[in-house]
């Protein structure tokens, strides 16, 4: 008989079909425990102090937020300094109200290495601001190679006043990278990692306690369904993820003349004279270059195949490429493929067409570099 077990740790129904999902257990452990079952997230935190991110509905997250704004705490906000507006959770400072909110930058480790961090943070600023924000302070870091996170913890210390603080941040931004960080250089001894309730949510807080009786709480993360991450295999994903250091490529491109992405995305060159395109994605992602008039064709014959990913297999389910028609009207202009990457153009006066899978933004904005 199918029975609801519930977790001993956090409260969540277990489940083995979906290893993102809360409560998920490997049914070769639901076989063996007939009892006391706990998920894979709660073994994790409880074995190794380490969490491990899994993914809330929209309607949860927003109880949680609507918590955050009832306490006094100072949120921390995290984005993905290569995603930066496709991880940008549009509605969280309208619901966390009064509390400030610091926002750090992850993933810097990915921008080449002339980027300078003042000017970066400057940028973060400004968009912070188009978007509606202010943000108390702004922190850059790479949780994976540690850099940064003695500053972050810092202006954590310095910004909290004696409150708690909520982590926040959409999904593959890295948080559980940044948590687990924290938790390595803030537990002390004597300091356990807990969870904690709640209410209304299918899932809890990873509790960090702090030495002044305050904690830091780790909030799920939530997905935005808007970028290429959803419309890739494992496979794929591993290549349009940038690992290391980007190298920009630059193409100097002819009017009528077209450059693919993989067959993930495209840009048509259409107007504006000879100039200079600069692309950065991830270096495993392949660029290809052809004329305009024959672009159509090539993509109709060579998706899966020279135009990849997507791999041939899925190619089929695959959403057709959408157009969207820009003219580039100031100098330094990101043309950004959410998720994938982006295309600087320096000189104003391009007429350009950029392509991503429907339901993909294609976005235009002040140059991140
Ligand atoms: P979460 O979903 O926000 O909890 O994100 P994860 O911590 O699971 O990380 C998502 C992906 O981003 C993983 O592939 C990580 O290795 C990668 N990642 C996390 N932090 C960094 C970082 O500082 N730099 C780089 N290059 N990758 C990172």
């Amino acid at each position: 008989v199918e029975q609801q077990i519930r977790c001993i740790g956090c409260g969540a129904l277990i489940q083995s079909e979906d290893e993102t999902k809360p409560g998920y257990a490997p049914k070769s452990v639901l076989e063996k425990e007939k009892e006391e079952v706990i998920c894979q997230r709660c073994f994790r935190l409880k074995h190794y102090n380490e969490v491990q991110d899994v993914a809330l509905t929209d309607d949860d997250f927003s109880k949680i937020l609507h918590r955050i704004g009832q306490s006094e705490a100072l949120v921390v906000k995290i984005v993905d300094i290569f995603d930066f507006n496709g991880s940008w959770l549009p509605g969280l400072h309208r619901f966390v109200a009064n509390n400030p909110i610091l926002l750090v930058g992850n993933k810097v480790d990915l921008l080449p290495k002339s980027v300078k961090y003042p000017k970066l943070i400057h940028w973060m600023k400004q968009s912070a601001s188009d978007l509606g924000l202010k943000p108390i302070d702004i922190c850059l870091v790479s949780a994976v190679k540690g850099i940064g996170m003695a500053k972050v913890m810092e202006a954590i210390e310095k910004y909290r006043f004696g409150k708690d603080v909520y982590v926040v941040g959409c999904t593959n931004v890295g948080k559980s990278t940044f948590i687990n960080r924290i938790i390595q250089e803030a537990t002390g001894k004597g300091n356990v990692i807990t969870t904690s309730y709640f209410p209304g949510t299918t899932l809890d807080m990873i509790e960090i306690p702090l030495d002044d009786g305050a904690a830091i709480y780790d909030t799920p993360g939530i997905i935005n369904h808007h970028q290429m991450a959803h419309f890739v295999d494992k496979k794929d994903l591993k290549i349009i993820t940038p690992k290391r250091e980007i190298h920009p490529k630059v193409y100097q491109l002819n009017e009528q003349q077209t450059l693919f992405f993989g067959g993930l995305a495209r840009l048509d060159y259409i107007k504006g004279g000879r100039r200079s395109f600069v692309c950065y994605f991830s270096n495993e992602l392949l660029i290809h270059r052809t004329k305009l008039e024959k672009a159509d064709a090539l993509y109709a014959n060579q998706l899966g195949e020279l135009l990849s990913p997507p791999r041939k297999h899925y190619i089929d389910q695959f959403p057709p490429l959408e157009a969207h028609t820009f003219t580039i009207k100031e100098r330094k202009t990101d043309i950004v493929f959410s998720g994938l990457g982006w295309v600087t153009c320096n000189e104003p006066g391009a007429q350009v067409v950029a392509y991503a899978p429907k339901g993909v933004d294609i976005l235009i904005r002040k140059s991140l570099i």
